[in-house]
């Protein structure tokens, strides 16, 4: 039988980073990837000043430095004088993870689906392989997070049109009547732009979401007769991420934020994290403290939609007459980012 000290479930961001740094490290690591190319994934690709703290490089995308911010009774412009958000296509975003992570050592593979977790092996592809660690960075639907008997309850819904035509400038719209406590966003990426929305079914359905959505398309006369339609959710249901000989990083985790959607930088970080503490044991996981009290924010600002969604329209309008007094730009970006 085939046998790594880490077997790694899933080459996106969660599971590049962790392996790069396990290898680096002199780990032996071997990452399976059910399909074959590395990288593609529903995602806007939106990174922020945060994400480039971790080893991503500063020309990957396309960088903006204002970004409209829409309610239905304003616009502001929100704009700190540096770069607030780098949309990045996700393609080229993996092929330069992995790139890194071969070039620490280690191994991996893609076309290999897990399909069966077992207290010391998995089973991929028919082939059992051995592991003295397992770590689930299978994303969203996350099938090591299931073998360990966590549901996950809480999920964002997230939709996008991707448009063969970048438009100029990055854009949020913020309505409580169409995107209840979500909304929908422009993000012009290189060749293409996003077009999409996200939101907790709990206070809209995916089915009443795609309605008002495309409303809204409608409405701004966008035409997506030639654009891809693209769905996915968005897990941000955290029920632990250590398990014994087993770690969950990324969505698998439930890391991403319920109020924003946004997941890449809580994946690389703590893939990061999980690495650093297998490679020493006495490692003091700052960064997972940091992702937990980041999200504890987010959703505490989500937990308002509970209450009313009167309430989440003002908070809405409050948001954008805050950023036009740019006093608390700085708060500001860092919900968003
Ligand atoms: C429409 C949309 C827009 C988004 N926009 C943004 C954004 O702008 N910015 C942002 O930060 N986040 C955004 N997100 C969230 C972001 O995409 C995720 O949080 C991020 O990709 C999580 O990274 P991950 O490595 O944990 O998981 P993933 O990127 O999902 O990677 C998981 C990997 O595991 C593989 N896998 C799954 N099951 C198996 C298996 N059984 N065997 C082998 N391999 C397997 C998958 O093929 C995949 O490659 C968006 C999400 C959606 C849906």
């Amino acid at each position: 039988m085939e046998s790594y000290e880490i077997v790694i479930v899933g080459a996106g961001p969660a599971g590049l980073k962790c392996a790069e740094v396990l290898a680096e490290a002199g780990k032996e690591v071997l990452v399976l990837e059910k399909n074959e190319v590395i990288g593609p994934k529903v995602c806007a690709g939106c990174l922020t000043a945060k994400d480039f703290t971790l080893g991503i490089s500063k020309n990957i995308g396309k960088s903006f430095k204002e970004i409209f911010v829409h309610t239905p009774h304003r616009t502001t412009i929100m704009e700190t004088g540096e770069t607030i958000i780098t949309t990045t296509d996700r393609k080229e975003l993996g092929q330069l993870m992995l790139k890194q992570a071969k070039r620490a050592g280690a191994v991996i593979k893609t076309k290999i689906k897990v399909s069966e977790i077992k207290k010391d092996s998995i089973i991929a592809n028919n082939k059992e392989i051995r592991f003295k660690y397992l770590i689930g960075a299978d994303g969203s639907s996350s099938m090591v997070r299931r073998s360990l008997g966590l549901k996950t309850k809480e999920i964002d819904i997230a939709i996008q049109y991707i448009i063969p035509k970048v438009y100029k400038r990055l854009e949020l719209f913020f309505d409580a009547d169409l995107f209840a406590s979500g909304f929908a966003w422009i993000l012009p990426n290189k060749k293409f732009t996003s077009i999409g929305a996200c939101v907790d079914p709990r206070y809209l359905n995916a089915k009443d979401l795609r309605v008002n959505f495309n409303k809204w398309l409608k409405k701004k006369k966008i035409d997506v007769s030639k654009a891809r339609f693209e769905a996915a959710p968005i897990n941000y249901n955290y029920e632990g991420y250590k398990f014994k000989n087993k770690y969950l990083i990324g969505d698998a985790a439930g890391f991403a934020s319920g109020l924003t959607g946004e997941g890449i930088y809580f994946a690389i970080l703590s893939g990061k994290e999980v690495a650093e503490q297998i490679i020493n044991k006495k490692y003091k996981p700052k960064g997972i403290e940091k992702i937990l009290r980041i999200k504890s924010h987010h959703e505490a600002l989500l937990k308002l939609f509970e209450f009313s969604k009167p309430l989440s329209a003002i908070e809405h309008e409050t948001l954008a007459i805050l950023l036009k007094s740019k006093l608390i730009d700085k708060e500001v970006v860092d919900i968003f980012g």
